[in-house]
């Protein structure tokens, strides 16, 4: 499963993070996922639990900020929502997307670490 690789590596980088500070103890870890990086949210969130048994984040929790997708529409000149995540167009005049602005994210923000 593609979530379940994706958590693997997310947890190989944490763990490494806390080896380099000291092998603190990880409570959570915050993740920002864009509705466009093709990563299903509930997969990921159960895949994270999987990967994390037997490890030193076993029990960790995996706090997922949804970044919503942004195109940007060169009729409207700026940033717009997109229809939805199939149709890459402007939100306001249904134009191609020229680019995606945001969306796409996959990146650790923040760890807690335990007291
Ligand atoms: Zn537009």
């Amino acid at each position: 499963m593609h979530e379940l690789s994706i958590a693997l590596s997310m947890i190989e980088g944490v763990l490494e993070e806390s080896e380099k500070r000291g092998g603190m103890k990880v409570e959570a870890v915050h993740l920002r996922l864009g509705v466009f990086s093709g990563v299903d949210q509930q997969a990921l969130d159960f895949s994270y639990g999987l990967a994390c048994e037997g490890t030193q984040l076993e029990g960790s929790q995996l706090v997922i900020e949804k970044v919503p997708l942004l195109i940007y529409c060169p009729f409207c000149a700026t940033e717009r929502a997109a229809q939805s995540e199939q149709q890459l167009c402007c939100s306001i005049c249904s134009t191609p997307a020229a680019s995606i602005v945001q969306g796409q994210e996959l990146e650790i923000t923040a760890l807690e670490i335990a007291a």
